[in-house]
């Protein structure tokens, strides 16, 4: 593997260029996703926020959902944010009546969890593996919780023995809830940090492409 792999980034809908900017932020080469000869020439996969119901009818249109799910068994380095992580998980609550998933996380996520309180709302929270690094750049000195945004987001509402649990909500009527998870090679956060200038959860996923 080359010391810089190419990671793309799914491109039919949501916020696929933020997601370019902080890859190529965190170091990495970054390449939007929106046909099967694209998807087979990537070492990683960022899917982003968006909406997960119309990202999963494109996914069919653009005949990517079949070649996405092999390569995702195949052990693809997959990272989804928000809608995302909704694509990753192999249950949903709260989705449409044919709303379908790519899966491979074993997990039930609950979309639009946060609803029930607030839509949209952001809080600082640690994640494991994140916010013991440095940021703004290597080196620097300060290290620190993670800026999270959430937007219409959904939560972790059950995790399998092989997932991690990266990062909890600290406080407020959802305090406890999991919202960033890993298990192997995929990467799942109810948040944003694509938004943030925070290219700490790009460069973690960056080196899980490169380790892969
Ligand atoms: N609520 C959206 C969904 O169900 C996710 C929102 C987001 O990605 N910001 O897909």
């Amino acid at each position: 593997m080359s010391a810089s792999p190419v990671i793309g980034v799914l491109g039919l809908q949501g916020d696929s260029r933020e997601h370019l900017a902080a890859l190529r932020a965190a170091g990495a080469e970054a390449v939007v996703v929106r046909r099967p000869a694209e998807l087979a020439a990537v070492q990683g996969l960022v899917l982003p926020g968006g909406e997960s119901t119309v990202i999963d009818k494109l996914l069919r249109i653009f005949e990517l959902r079949d070649p996405l799910v092999e390569r995702i068994a195949d052990g693809l380095p997959v990272y989804g944010s928000c809608a995302g992580m909704i694509l990753l998980a192999d249950r949903v609550l709260d989705g449409t009546h044919d709303q379908q998933t790519l899966g491979g996380l074993d997990v039930t996520v609950r979309r639009n969890a946060f609803g029930r309180q607030v839509d949209s709302f952001e809080t600082d929270l640690e994640v494991d593996g994140v916010s013991d690094r440095a940021w703004p750049s290597p080196g620097a000195e300060d290290a620190g919780p993670v800026h999270a945004v959430f937007i219409r987001a959904p939560w972790v509402e059950q995790a399998g023995p092989g997932v991690e649990a990266l990062g909890v909500v600290p406080e407020g009527p959802a305090a406890g809830t999991i919202v960033a998870v890993r298990a192997g090679n995929l990467l799942a956060t109810s948040f944003h940090p694509e938004i943030t200038g925070d290219t700490r959860v790009h460069r973690l996923f960056a080196e899980m492409v490169r380790a892969a």
